[in-house]
């Protein structure tokens, strides 16, 4: 088959994959995301062993000891911001490989997310879990984090303390995992992570550096929820992270 065909075949898969029907005359189907000239700096598996080692011989707690450690200071009933006393049932860490080269980052936990204590549980996390699927990884295989992670009142959006109380235990899951590709799951993330104010929609598109990554900001999945034809454009984004995440 020509590699033509090959990649139609893969066009139509990953739209399957995330729910879109149909094809498009529209010039958002054809936008490609132009990835800024930045070098990539490649993190291999082998280069993961060989840090592994390294901290090992420095001293420095492995990857998931080193997370385990930083969940242990949050402790089981942080009481650092208001949040502990507006409802919210526990601290909702993070999930996945403490050394996946993919990192997700939402804004906060909902009610499902607070009722198991696990990020993206509920439909927005079942949409998400398509999305990394269809790049052909597992949920497994990355991590998923909130910039905050107690669930504000009636899913309200977190309050700049609440953001400046938590967000450094988010930095330090980064640093842990030093995953090559961040993805900024909606506004509030890319807003928080990149220190800017623009919207998600101007954003999006832009490769940017962050904390020794690549940081990709594209729709949060619950926003994709009730706008499923933006869903397009998440798929050009996982593109381009399936791309950095396969460079040298
Ligand atoms: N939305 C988020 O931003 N995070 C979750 O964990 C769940 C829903």
């Amino acid at each position: 088959m020509s590699a033509f065909w090959d990649q139609a075949g893969e066009h139509l898969r990953f739209a399957a994959e995330l729910g879109v029907v149909g094809t498009s005359r529209d010039p958002a189907w054809r936008h490609r995301i132009t990835v800024g000239a930045e070098s990539n700096a490649s993190r291999g598996e082998a280069d993961a062993s060989r840090a592994d080692a390294a901290s090992a011989r420095a001293g420095s707690p492995a990857p998931a000891d080193a997370l385990l450690a930083v969940q242990h200071e949050i402790g089981p009933q942080c009481t650092r911001c208001k949040l502990h006393k507006l409802g919210r049932k526990q601290v909702v860490f993070g999930v996945g490989n403490p050394q996946a080269k993919l990192m997700f980052v939402g804004e906060a936990p909902g009610a499902d997310e607070d009722q198991q204590g696990i990020p993206f549980v509920g439909r927005a996390g079942q949409l998400l879990t398509k999305i990394i699927e269809a790049i052909d990884l597992k949920r497994d295989d990355v991590y998923i984090a909130n910039v905050i992670k107690c669930r504000p009142p009636q899913n309200r959006n977190p309050e700049q303390d609440e953001v400046d109380t938590c967000e450094p235990f988010l930095f330090q899951q980064i640093d842990i995992i030093k995953p090559r590709v961040i993805v900024a799951l909606g506004t509030f993330a890319a807003r928080a992570l990149l220190r800017t104010l623009d919207p998600i929609s101007r954003l999006r598109g832009t490769v940017f550096e962050y904390r020794g990554a690549k940081l990709i900001p594209t729709f949060h999945p619950a926003y994709l929820l009730r706008n499923p034809a933006s869903k397009r454009e998440v798929w050009e984004d996982m593109k381009v992270v399936r791309q950095l995440l396969q460079a040298d």
